[in-house]
């Protein structure tokens, strides 16, 4: 039978998605394949319309357990014949599904990947001897650990795919860079796959980011605009997911927290209530959100800055599913990129850190953005996009431009009176005249030590980062970048030429607030 036969019969659809038709098509000639398609963007059918049309099994391998039955439910009401196995089913269960495969009456089997662990490998000894047409490895960029959420039991794919090498393999995911892509390919050991890539761009989710001072207060003034809407807020440690939802309870909004360390029952139970609409907020660490499909969700918060652009595009793409405009909010730190520059070393693996870093480095160049946002996370997956997106607080118009000459100078002299030999937060702190014991003594008798006092760290790392984009300033390689000298800084620092520098026009509400820093 034809796919579109299959999708109007069994699916009830009219037309394939884009890129749907082109990743089955592919499949039925039994050949391997990676599809990234944003969530929501149709995955499931990519492999679905095959097993149908194949005469053999298929397997479909998901990290999602709690997922799992309610898809299979859904293709069984939908008359086809398909079964799950993991560690939540009774030895009976089991067995009977077996039995099931032995008679071959499935064409669909989800399988959770530690299930090819248990028992010692029996189970792939077993797959090995059944006829099957093909594995689908949804949210592949687990089997990365440059991807942003790496699961060990995802390697024994490696292994099942020696083991059944005539077997074609999908790969699919909504969240993968370059290097998470080639690392999918490596791992899996997939054939020359065609890459299937669908647009990322989520139109609708207008992309905001401010620095992180006051952050509790421009959270309230934020979801002042938001009162009963549906959102999540992600914080970086399991404690100030409870904190947070605490203070948010004692002003009024139904907010709960969610994260690893809750017991079981209490997870599944506030998941429940924050899909039932019965709060309204969920505070939580990144353990929150993979595989819940709300389509309300209305805002996404970050209040610490997250590790890289993958995990951060997942995480705020969980907004405005719906089509409905949503709305992603990140409070940016320099703190908070030393907090995770730590993160980045793991030991006994350069390669591994280095990548980290540069991750890191994304993401922190994304905060101190002066162009569009959604142009540099679209850009960063590999997707054009024009300048000028009209919907993210760059486009909208939120930062103003000042003469920023002075400025440039003290930063231009200081980057100069330290030799062109300190790293970015040594030479804020040195701007800002931080008397602790980090500073060198002698540093510390300096003419420009302290000569930047008066503005916070974050705008002075918001300028540093806007002095080398100018190139008025640059970054050396390596594992510990020092500020350097750029090509256009002799003409600053003489005084012929005038620099310009963006300021963040002041949210009305926290106008009367401005601190001293
Ligand atoms: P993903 O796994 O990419 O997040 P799903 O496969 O769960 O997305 O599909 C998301 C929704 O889109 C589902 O409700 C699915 O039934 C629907 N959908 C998928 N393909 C089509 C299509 N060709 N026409 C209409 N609806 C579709
Ligand atoms: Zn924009």
């Amino acid at each position: 039978m034809e796919p579109i036969s299959i999708l109007q019969r069994y699916f009830g659809y009219d037309s394939f998605r884009p890129n749907q038709e082109q990743v089955i098509r592919n499949v039925l000639q039994k050949k391997d394949s990676l599809v990234l398609m944003p969530t929501g963007g149709g995955k499931s059918l990519c492999y679905q319309v095959p097993a149908l049309i194949f005469e053999g099994l298929t397997i479909v391998i998901s990290p999602l357990i709690a997922l799992m039955k309610d898809q299979v439910d859904a293709l069984r009401v939908n008359g086809i014949a398909a079964a799950y196995l993991n560690s939540s089913q009774s030895r009976n269960e089991q067995e009977a599904v077996f039995r099931q495969v032995h008679r071959n009456e499935l064409k669909l089997l989800y399988l959770a990947p530690e299930r090819l662990m248990a028992s010692d490998m029996q189970l792939i000894g077993f797959l090995k001897r059944l006829k099957l047409s093909l594995v689908a490895v949804d949210e592949a960029h687990c089997i990365s650990q440059w991807g942003h959420d790496f699961r060990p039991e995802y390697r024994l794919l490696g292994q099942l795919r020696q083991e059944i090498p005539e077997v074609p393999f999908m790969a699919l995911t909504a969240t993968a860079d370059k290097l998470t892509r080639a690392d999918i390919i490596s791992r899996l050991e997939l054939k020359d796959p065609p890459s299937y890539i669908s647009s990322f761009n989520r139109e609708n989710i207008c992309y905001k980011v401010e620095p992180k001072r006051n952050s509790f207060q421009r959270l309230l003034d934020f979801l002042e605009g938001n009162k009963k809407e549906s959102g999540i807020i992600y914080c970086l440690s399991r404690n100030s997911t409870e904190s947070l939802a605490a203070k948010l309870q004692a002003k009024g909004y139904a907010a709960e927290a969610y994260h690893a360390g809750l017991e079981k029952h209490i997870r599944e139970e506030r998941q429940e209530k924050f899909l039932r609409d019965d709060i309204s907020i969920v505070v939580a660490t990144i353990a929150f959100g993979m595989g819940i499909d709300k389509s309300n969700v209305r805002f996404v918060v970050h209040m610490d800055l997250p590790k890289n652009i993958e995990g951060y595009y997942q995480e705020t793409g969980r907004a405005g599913r719906d089509g409905l405009p949503g709305e992603a909010l990140l409070f940016y730190s320099y703190a908070d990129v030393n907090k995770l520059q730590q993160f980045t070393t793991v030991e006994n693996n350069e390669e591994q850190s280095r990548i980290l870093l540069k991750k890191l480095d994304q993401m922190v160049l994304y905060g101190n953005l002066r162009s569009c946002r959604r142009k540099f996370l679209l850009n960063y997956f590999d997707e054009e996009a024009p300048d000028n997106c009209g919907n993210c607080d760059i486009c909208l118009g939120k930062y103003q431009y000042i003469d920023g000459t002075i400025l440039a100078q003290k930063a231009l002299s200081a980057v100069a009176r330290l030799n062109e030999s300190f790293g970015a937060g040594y030479v804020i702190d040195f701007l800002k005249g931080n008397t602790s014991g980090r500073i060198r003594e002698w540093h510390k008798s300096l003419k420009t030590f302290g000569v930047g006092s008066d503005l916070s760290r974050e705008t002075w790392s918001g300028y540093l980062e806007e002095l080398i984009a100018q190139e008025y300033l640059k970054k050396s390689e390596g594992p510990y970048p020092v500020l350097q000298l750029g090509p256009k800084s002799r003409a600053v620092l003489k005084g012929d030429e005038t620099v310009m520098l963006s300021v963040r026009k002041e949210p009305e509400k926290a106008a009367g607030q401005k601190r001293k820093t």
